[in-house]
């Protein structure tokens, strides 16, 4: 990077909202430089669950993710690549009359709002998957829901972004901004400074830290957590598996192995940022992956690891500008369900740069919604 590179937006962090950003910048033809400072999809985008879900979305989100789904079966043709997407549903699973009770009126809510989803018995749900606990009594039924690999998505948005031009810098830490007057007017890394007149912060975890370089307090903690794979197993699993009152995403990989997670806590340590696994999280995981699919009691597990999402203190994704400051946007707090909008949050923030304002308000998740 030279002394003095610039750019017209400067993207802080190359996982799968700022690649998607990059790229919806760059195909807007605006000269984009995204700064990573580790590698592309080391945060939360290398860990995710990749579950693309719509169903069980806050009211103030479901647009966005409703938008997201009209692009997923497209993207792997737009974008070059192979993402394994699959659309083969997610399933809510309620193991308690009050369980249901929650699930109808949620799919009630969900309706009105257009989402396909419905509320299926026990018949139905076994014939959707077989291997299901006699315990589960009913499920909300989504078939547009699906999942696709996350890294594989993440790295398709980066080079697709490179063949349009934008600069992809990675190991190179954003660790200052630079003001002009009440305008944005660059950034300093740990190669050089960029000047610019916008830049996005998309750097999950650690974003809240980019905002306090502006002297912004954005209420987001890090949250550590977990996933485990098992070994290979005969198909069987189409759909994902979710719970209404257990912590769990249960799907079975193309190769076989069954994906577990759902919020089970990982350990992190802030200081040097090292994430751990937790033995009680991976006996409580496994638990309830096998108390509604008791196929998985033979399982072994093979592999696990712990993501640190950027958990807003409200539960809901954060975006827009901030405040009376130009040029400055926040594209974070995504609280497990980033990936699944990815698609719409580039095509959004792009928007709200080039056009000054997105086709999608984005008011309710405004940063200002926590006062200023
Ligand atoms: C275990 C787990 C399971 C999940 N499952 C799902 C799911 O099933 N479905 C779903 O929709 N979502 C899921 N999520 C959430 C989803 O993965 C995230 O919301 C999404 O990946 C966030 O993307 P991001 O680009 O905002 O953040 P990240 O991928 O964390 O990227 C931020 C990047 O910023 C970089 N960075 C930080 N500070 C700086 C700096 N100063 N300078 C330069 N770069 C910097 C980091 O190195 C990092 O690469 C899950 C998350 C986890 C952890």
């Amino acid at each position: 990077m030279g002394e003095r590179a610039t750019a017209e937006v400067v993207v802080i962090g190359g996982g799968v909202i700022g690649c998607a950003v990059a790229y919806e910048l760059a195909r807007r033809e605006v000269t984009v430089a995204l700064v990573e400072a580790a590698t592309i999809a080391a945060g939360a985008s290398g860990a995710s669950a990749g579950g693309v879900r719509q169903q069980g979305r806050d009211p103030r989100e479901l647009p966005i993710a409703l938008r997201a789904i009209r692009r997923w079966p497209h993207l792997a043709v737009e974008l070059s690549a192979e993402l394994h997407y699959r659309q083969d549903g997610n399933l809510m699973l309620a193991e308690r009359p009050e369980d249901v009770a929650v699930l109808e009126r949620r799919v009630a809510e969900e309706r009105a709002h257009g989402l396909d989803v419905q509320m299926i018995g026990r018949a139905e749900l076994r014939e959707l998957v077989p291997g299901i606990a006699p315990s589960v009594l009913a499920a909300s039924w989504c078939p547009s829901d699906g999942y696709a690999m996350p890294t594989l998505v993440t790295h398709a948005f980066a080079r697709a972004a490179a063949r349009l031009r934008a600069r992809i810098l990675q190991q190179t830490r954003v660790i200052g901004i630079t003001l002009h007057r009440d305008r944005v007017a660059g950034v300093t890394t740990t190669r050089g400074e960029i000047s610019c007149r916008w830049v996005v912060n998309a750097a999950g975890a650690w974003s809240a830290e980019i905002a306090r370089m502006i002297g912004l307090s954005i209420p987001l903690e890090p949250w550590a957590l977990q996933m485990l794979v098992t070994e290979p197993m005969p198909s069987r699993l189409r759909p994902v598996l979710g719970s209404a009152n257990r912590r769990l995403s249960l799907k079975q990989l193309p190769g076989g192995a069954y994906l577990i997670g759902g919020g089970w806590p990982g350990r992190l340590d802030l200081v040097t940022r090292r994430t751990r696994l937790l033995p009680a999280s991976i006996a409580g995981s496994a638990r309830d992956a096998s108390a509604v699919y008791p196929l998985l009691e033979r399982a072994r597990l093979v592999r696990g690891w712990v993501g640190i999402e950027a958990v807003a203190a409200d539960g809901v994704p954060i975006l827009g500008a901030a405040g009376e400051l130009e040029g400055f946007v926040f594209a974070g707090g995504f609280s497990g369900h980033g990936f699944a909008l990815a698609p719409t949050i580039g095509e959004l923030i792009a928007e709200l740069i080039t056009m000054g304002r997105p086709s999608l308000p984005l008011d309710a998740l405004s940063p200002l919604r926590f006062g200023s």
